[in-house]
């Protein structure tokens, strides 16, 4: 038996994600016993890598991609793991969408707020006031009103809606449902610091992360294993788990759930979770978000002096390279339509097939054959409902940090429970291993009440 200080303890972690693994990563670290049980029939959750049919061996991802460069805790893990990144799109992110004068063009991202800027400043100013806090009056203000609220508060030019529309890419919703808060809290991070060098991919695959970690456990995750219901009583935590074999139940000292919250709703608990903390839950929702990932024979999208990747407000959604960094000449543009895009090009693939879609992309150059296409529906998957956590309107902030909120002996963890890093693999990792060491302390306190 490993020794540590977690010998001897048995977790139980729900979800082979990015959270689930790095926190069996870690709690195997400590000496505890690990058993992580998955619905899928694979790991790596929101993070998966398409293989399917793509010419060359070439790959790209379906899920989460871009791992920007203060994604300290995945760069981390990757260097433990020995899994190599390669820097992607240097020239960053531009914007295609309709200039001031309704002329359809590229245009430079970072000018896409400019004539709300010294607006929006003023409010990240307040929001910084306040702490970031989101159980303050600001907080509550900016929360219940909407981006497209509060353009027509400021009288912004009607075109500068589109722009913000071009955002839905990144935060999954439209201005009329995402709240101003989600908006002014992710400005107040720098989110546009190029200076801070290139986003990167890991070689060979992103999911690379999770299947390197999965082998790595003394016990393999138990794949196509649902957790239903989460009982504690005295010092134990009994799962209830439908897999292959039937229904089962698994004892053991604590749990580490990291279920995206709309799947975790299924779930339920004895005792049952606080109102609240069932209320945080309940009302999160997940940002609609459409894949489609297109091989082409040739890249015909790179342009001297112009990025490799694009916001936009059009129905395809965002589009940038799927997979510079490997050997061509056949090369992937990904499409992340998210918010009302996903159901927008679910029109248009459904009504005309791929070749609407690679029509709608001759803005970035005339294409080449298309030799292969992936799409996939986050909200029609069934242990995901979206593509990630979305801040609307209807969401009360005050519920925010309960999402992350310990209960007994089980430990919550996933994006959604982050507060930096929501919505992207960092926060995956560093909420799993948050709740690895939350597990030691509890633990810690435990032995010291009894001895
Ligand atoms: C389209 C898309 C694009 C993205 N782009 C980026 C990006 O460019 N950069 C970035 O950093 N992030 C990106 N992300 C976000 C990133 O992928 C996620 O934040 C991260 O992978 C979430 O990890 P998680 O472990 O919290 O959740 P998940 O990966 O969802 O893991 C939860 C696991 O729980 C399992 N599960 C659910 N219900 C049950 C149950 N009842 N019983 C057992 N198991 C269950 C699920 O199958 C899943 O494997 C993107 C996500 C999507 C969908």
């Amino acid at each position: 038996m490993s020794r540590g200080p977690l010998s001897g303890i048995h977790v139980i972690v729900a979800g082979a994600g990015l959270a689930g693994l790095a926190a069996a990563h870690a709690l195997a670290r400590t000496g505890a016993r690990v058993t992580v049980v998955e619905a899928r029939n694979r790991v790596g959750g929101r993070v998966h890598t398409s293989r399917r049919g793509f010419a060359a061996r070439q790959h790209a991802e379906a899920g989460g991609d871009i791992i920007e460069p203060g994604q300290t805790a995945v760069l981390a893990l990757a260097r433990e793991l020995r899994l190599q990144t390669v820097p992607i799109l240097k020239q960053g992110f531009g914007y295609y969408g309709p200039t001031a004068s309704g002329r359809l063009a590229v245009q430079v991202l970072e000018r896409t707020m400019a004539p709300v800027a010294r607006e929006l400043a003023r409010l990240v100013d307040l929001y910084r006031l306040s702490e970031q806090r989101w159980d303050t009056a600001i907080a509550m203000t900016l929360g219940r009103m909407s981006v497209a609220e509060w353009l027509a508060r400021v009288k912004a030019p009607a075109w500068t809606l589109a722009r913000f529309r071009g955002l839905r890419g990144l935060f999954l919703a439209d201005p009329e449902e995402l709240s101003l808060l989600a908006l002014i809290d992710f400005l107040s991070t720098d989110p546009f610091d190029d200076d801070a060098g290139p986003a990167r991919r890991i070689v060979g695959g992103n999911d690379r992360l999770a299947t390197t970690i999965a082998r790595s456990l003394r016990r393999r995750p138990l794949l196509e294993t649902v957790l239903r219901r989460v009982r504690q009583r005295d010092d134990r935590v009994v799962a209830t788990v439908d897999g292959p074999g039937g229904r089962a139940e698994i004892e053991a000292d604590y749990l580490v759930c990291t279920l995206p919250a709309g799947t975790l709703r299924d779930v339920s608990f004895e005792p049952a979770l606080p109102e609240t903390q069932a209320q945080a839950i309940r009302s999160l929702r997940y940002g609609p978000a459409t894949r489609v990932l297109l091989q082409f024979e040739r890249r015909f999208w790179t342009k001297a002096g112009r990025p490799n990747a694009f916001g936009s407000d059009r129905p395809h959604g965002a589009v940038w390279d799927g997979n510079e960094e490997q050997r061509g000449p056949a090369a992937i543009l990904s499409v992340l339509a998210g918010g009302g895009a996903s159901s927008e090009l679910s029109a248009i693939l459904s009504d005309e097939g791929i070749a609407g879609l690679v029509e709608r992309l001759a803005w970035l150059g005339r294409p080449t054959a298309l030799l292969q296409s992936h799409v996939v529906r986050w909200e029609e998957d069934p242990w995901a409902r979206g593509g990630y956590a979305v801040f609307d309107t209807t969401f009360d902030p005050r519920l925010r940090d309960l999402l992350a909120r310990p209960f007994g002996r089980v430990l919550f963890a996933g994006e959604h429970t982050h507060i930096r890093w929501q919505g992207y693999m960092n926060g995956a990792v560093e909420s799993g291993q948050r709740a690895a060491t939350e597990i030691e302390l509890l633990h810690l306190c435990q032995f010291s009440r009894r001895s």
